[in-house]
């Protein structure tokens, strides 16, 4: 069942019930009692609003001082009664997680470690393009699905964030490279394709991806929010009812066989049923509608001519457009990059079959990690930190 806005959630971790309940002490440690106004949809924050006999135009006014203006201080929020601002200042607050670190590439590309009230850290990238830019935002903490390619799935899973945590990546890389929120937009698009697979923090990934979309927060069009999955298909099908977002698949191989190795949950959700679950994803929404591939390129793996003409019969019927990814190797990783002449080649087969097809460009090599490396570094170190401080204690 849905928690309502505001209230705390029940964790999800997989850690033992003994280590879950010494995880959920640090986190109350942490957390502040005030609620977060981050959490909240507009709706939300109108039955907030009503609840506490207040008109429901305040949650807009709100919404708006928040997303579109980037306010945390209720003191600057001067369409709003004095009256109601102590009031909110008493219960509430305006929180995002807490920049630990932002490396800004020769190259324009942002990556912003962010630490969490429970000490554990999540990665958000900000990549600039021409004409537009893309924010690449983190839905868990750590990852269940193991993906072998993966430096993210190393971690395990650790917990869901928050609607506050998800929205709140948003909130922060616009503040810092937006500074005047009434200049020129810059970031333009939005992807759920950072650390964790969004569609198994259903609830909280689908509040946040409103607020992107809602005109009085951020006001991105339903093109430029794009939901990436490997491949969860009954949380696929609900989201077609509930939200209009652009999709992105991780598919990265075209037959079973090789796809059960590198994205595991393809035992239970094969590839027939995925591409399924995405035409029914297209049924009704306007012909020019394509889903998103995305193929890493994993040297003598899966990027042989076999392959691309694989994915080409596996992707004929389809309306798709092909990402092929090279790969960011990671210490410890078993793959290697495949060749840019082997992309190269993968891609003419991809082209001459009428596929559109993007090879992603290798953006802030100079402050790259693979995807979830560096939070992962931290939060193991974090992690081991906390066991020291237990042992000595
Ligand atoms: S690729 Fe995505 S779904 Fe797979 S383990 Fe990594 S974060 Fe999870």
């Amino acid at each position: 069942m849905r928690s309502a806005p505001g209230s705390v959630k029940p964790l999800q971790t997989n850690a033992t019930p003994a280590r879950r309940i010494k995880r959920q002490t640090i986190m109350n440690q942490a957390t502040s009692p005030k609620i977060n106004l981050l959490d909240f949809t507009s709706d939300g924050l109108k039955r907030f609003f009503q609840e506490r006999g207040e008109k429901p135009f305040r949650a807009t006014q709100i919404i708006k001082w928040i997303h579109q203006f980037n306010i945390d201080d209720y003191s600057k929020m001067t369409n709003v009664s004095k009256a109601l601002r102590a009031e909110l200042e008493a219960i509430s607050e305006i929180r995002a997680p807490a920049i630990v670190l932002d490396k800004a590439s020769s190259d324009g590309t942002h990556k912003w470690l962010l630490r969490l009230d429970d000490g554990n850290c999540i990665e958000t990238v900000f990549i600039p393009e021409d004409g537009r830019g893309t924010l690449c935002v983190s839905s868990q903490v750590g990852c269940a699905l193991d993906c072998t390619f993966c430096s993210t799935a190393r971690q395990g899973f650790n917990r869901n964030l928050t609607v506050a945590e998800i929205i709140g990546q948003l909130w922060i890389a616009k503040k810092v490279l937006q500074p005047d929120p009434s200049s020129d937009r810059v970031i333009s698009n939005v992807v759920m394709m950072g650390m964790g697979e969004p569609l198994l923090n259903y609830d909280n990934v689908v509040d946040a991806m409103t607020l992107m979309l809602d005109d009085n927060a951020y006001g991105l069009s339903k093109r430029r929010v794009t939901l990436s999955t490997s491949g969860v298909v009954p949380a696929l099908d609900r989201l077609r009812k509930q939200i209009d977002v652009s999709l992105a698949i991780s598919l990265h191989a075209p037959n079973d066989e090789l796809r059960n190795q590198l994205v595991p949950i393809n035992r239970k959700y094969p590839i027939k049923t995925l591409i399924d679950a995405c035409l029914r994803y297209l049924d009704g929404k306007a012909g020019r509608e394509k889903i998103t591939i995305e193929y890493v390129m994993l040297h003598q793996v899966n990027d042989s001519d076999q392959h691309a003409r694989e994915l080409v019969r596996l992707l004929k019927d389809v309306p798709v457009k092909v990402n092929l990814i090279p790969f960011n190797p990671f210490p410890e990783t078993r793959y290697a990059r495949s060749s840019n002449n082997r992309i190269h080649r993968f891609r003419e087969i991809l082209e001459a079959a009428n596929m559109i097809t993007i090879t992603r460009k290798t953006r802030g090599q100079d402050i790259d990690a693979a995807c979830g490396q560096l939070a992962g570094e931290v939060n193991d170190k974090s992690r081991r930190e906390i066991h020291f401080a237990r042992i000595e204690t």
